[in-house]
């Protein structure tokens, strides 16, 4: 077997028998659409993320792991407006079949789909003349307020979810194993370390969804704390100012140097933890969620009024005084 029906049939089949308790999917993998519908009220949130083979992953990724991921990263948009899932769509463009890699990936995709009951209704298959290019839709039911990045108040407590600085550190270490250098003891286990905040994200459903009705604003981190949390800033037309030394750090960077971890955590991409931003008063509640979830949520720093319309984001050390950066996160079209 190998035709493009075979592989859909094979590995992306396997939502049917899983639909028959779905109070939302009426037609999966089957026709020209699938069909879902949505609770009288409710809206639909929707989003896409694609993921190109050299440039988002590398090559010899886990393939279980890159399934993960990819359905991951969408599920954290989701998490960021508080929306609750309902399916998603999986586009897969691949330069040959290989069954190995098929039944590893789908294998991965489809743990985290049951996992957050977000099964696989449809998607397209199709042959690349160059590497591999995946993309992921999803669909979520929200009700307002949503979480929105706009909606940040004077006063607000700046909060993120989870612990800052792995991935960076993984895909550093990564990125130098690539470029041939062998890594030491310490750093071969500094990798072992973080490699799973890098390739096993885990969306902020359950936070994102409790949420709603206390968070001004929200965002999932993908680009980097600083970078993304000045979207925040900037769409809610405020200025921030963010302790630096109350930022979370992941265990394993403990060694590293303060410079470092500045970076990883200040300007790390592919996070996916929440950051957002509640009135001081519904701090203890942030509080309790995070005792209910399991979740730590660290208080990071306050929104405040911009100066003469500039809407900018203050970080301070411990003797308050501005940390300058070189750069804020990850952008694909940056030119330096
Ligand atoms: P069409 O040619 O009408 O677009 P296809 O033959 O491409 O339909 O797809 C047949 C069915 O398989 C459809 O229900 C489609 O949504 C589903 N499908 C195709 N590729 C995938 C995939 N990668 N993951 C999940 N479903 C898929
Ligand atoms: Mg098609």
């Amino acid at each position: 077997m190998s035709g493009e029906f075979d592989v859909i049939q094979r590995y992306f089949s396997q939502t049917k028998g899983q639909l028959s308790n779905n109070p939302y999917v009426k037609l999966g993998v089957a026709d020209d659409c699938a069909i879902f519908q949505t609770t009288a009220g409710k809206q639909i949130a929707t989003s896409k993320d694609l993921l190109i083979e050299g440039r988002h992953f590398f090559s010899d990724v886990d393939p279980y792991a890159l399934g993960h991921k990819a359905l991951a990263v969408n599920l954290s948009d989701l998490a960021a407006m508080g929306a609750k899932p309902i399916a998603c769509l999986l586009g897969l463009a691949l330069p040959s079949v290989d069954e190995k890699w098929l039944s590893a990936f789908s294998s991965g995709f489809y743990a985290l789909a049951d996992k957050y009951h977000c099964p696989l209704i449809g998607g397209d298959t199709t042959r690349s003349e160059h590497g591999i290019t995946l993309s992921v839709t999803v669909f979520g039911e929200v009700q307002p307020p949503y979480l929105m990045r706009n909606q940040a108040q004077i006063g607000d407590i700046v909060w993120v979810s989870g612990v800052l600085g792995a991935a960076h550190t993984a895909l550093e270490l990564l990125f130098l194993e690539k470029q041939g250098v062998t890594l030491s003891a310490e750093q071969g286990i500094l990798l072992e370390q973080t490699r799973a905040a890098l390739e096993y994200p885990e969306p902020r459903l359950a936070l994102g969804q409790s949420l709603v009705g206390i968070a001004h604003a929200a965002l999932d981190i993908s680009d980097g704390f600083l970078q993304d949390f000045g979207h925040i800033v900037k769409q809610s037309q405020v200025s921030a100012i963010i302790e630096e030394y109350r930022l979370p750090v992941h265990a394993a960077l403990e060694s590293l140097s303060w410079a470092s971890k500045r970076t990883a955590v200040l300007t790390g991409g592919d996070v996916y933890e929440l950051c957002f931003t509640a009135p001081a008063q519904r701090s203890a509640e942030v509080l309790a969620l995070s005792q209910q979830l399991g979740i730590p949520l660290t208080a990071v720093g306050h929104i405040v009024a911009p100066q003469a319309s500039q809407f900018e984001v203050d970080v301070i050390d411990a003797d308050g005084k501005s940390v300058v950066f070189p750069r804020g996160g990850f952008d694909h079209f940056a030119t330096e």
